[in-house]
């Protein structure tokens, strides 16, 4: 099997400061993966990276492969990008979500190919693709709010229709970016079971960025920590001990008692 992610030699520069610095990085496995590091670590950097949203710098040497296809190399997006985004679906902070239309409408955009999507929004589905959307809303134990517009719905729920609307793009990997960084912590809890239990039970490799070390480590069996742009740890979550993240957090010296 190929593997999940490749990064090589990426670097990713903003204003003359280094967002990323060096990266190298192989996933290999479907286990859900958590991205974690301090704020400004270049989590989001590297996930914009990996789904073609963000290009890095230029540099012969460079590429990013996932599920086997190049997303980008020496610092330009492949010809296969476009391929490369159909093949992930991403699941944000703020939801992304259009407000004003239905669960099953924002559910529904799933199914459109991304050039295609707003302009055909406002036009028909198929019988069996809305058929489709109302299966992935019951996957999330959303179905009975179809007909709602999302802006009733709360953080949680609204969520749960952005991951509706992954699972309706058939979306072959997930990356999540602070999924529960805006929830209650009920909400985040089911937000990351349900995501844990479709990276189990559909086998979809799911990598999330989480600034909460507690959920990384409860759902979470391998983990790529970042500092300053640099991979500090890659291994099971396991390995992360206590010294290694009171060093990834920048513990500051004790005050004397
Ligand atoms: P994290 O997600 O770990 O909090 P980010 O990837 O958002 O970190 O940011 C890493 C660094 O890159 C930060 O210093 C941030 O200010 C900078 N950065 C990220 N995106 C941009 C951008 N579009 N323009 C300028 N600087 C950016
Ligand atoms: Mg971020």
């Amino acid at each position: 099997m190929d593997n999940i992610i490749t990064i090589r030699h990426v670097n990713k520069t903003f204003g003359g400061k280094k967002a990323l610095d060096g990266i190298n990085l192989d996933i290999n496995n479907c286990e859900m993966t958590a991205l974690l590091g301090p704020s400004g670590s270049g989590k989001s950097t590297l996930l914009r990276h990996l789904s073609g949203l963000v290009v890095s710098d230029n540099n012969p040497q460079s590429s990013i492969s996932v599920l086997g296809k190049v997303v980008q190399s020496k610092g330009k997006p492949s010809k296969e990008v476009r391929t490369c985004r159909a093949q992930a679906g991403y699941i944000f902070q703020q939801f992304n979500l259009v407000n004003r239309l239905s669960v099953l409408t924002n559910v529904l955009v799933g199914a459109l190919s991304s050039t295609a999507k707003w302009r055909t929004l406002t036009g028909t589905f198929t019988a069996e693709q809305r058929s489709r959307a109302l299966k992935a809303l019951e996957r999330v134990g959303m179905e009975q709010y179809a007909m709602q517009r999302v802006s009733t719905l709360s953080g949680g729920q609204q969520q749960r229709v952005a991951i509706a609307r992954a699972l309706m793009q058939e979306a072959k990997i997930i990356f999540a970016d602070e999924p529960i960084a805006s929830l209650d912590p009920e909400s985040s809890r089911i937000v990351m079971e349900l995501l844990e239990d479709i990276n189990k039970q559909e086998g979809i490799p799911v990598i999330v960025t989480l600034h909460q070390v507690d959920h990384a480590l409860k759902y979470c069996s391998q983990i790529v920590a970042l500092r300053d742009g640099k991979v500090f740890y890659q291994g099971a979550s396991e390995g992360l001990c206590e010294r290694k993240l009171a060093e990834l957090y920048g513990a500051k010296p004790q005050p004397a008692p």
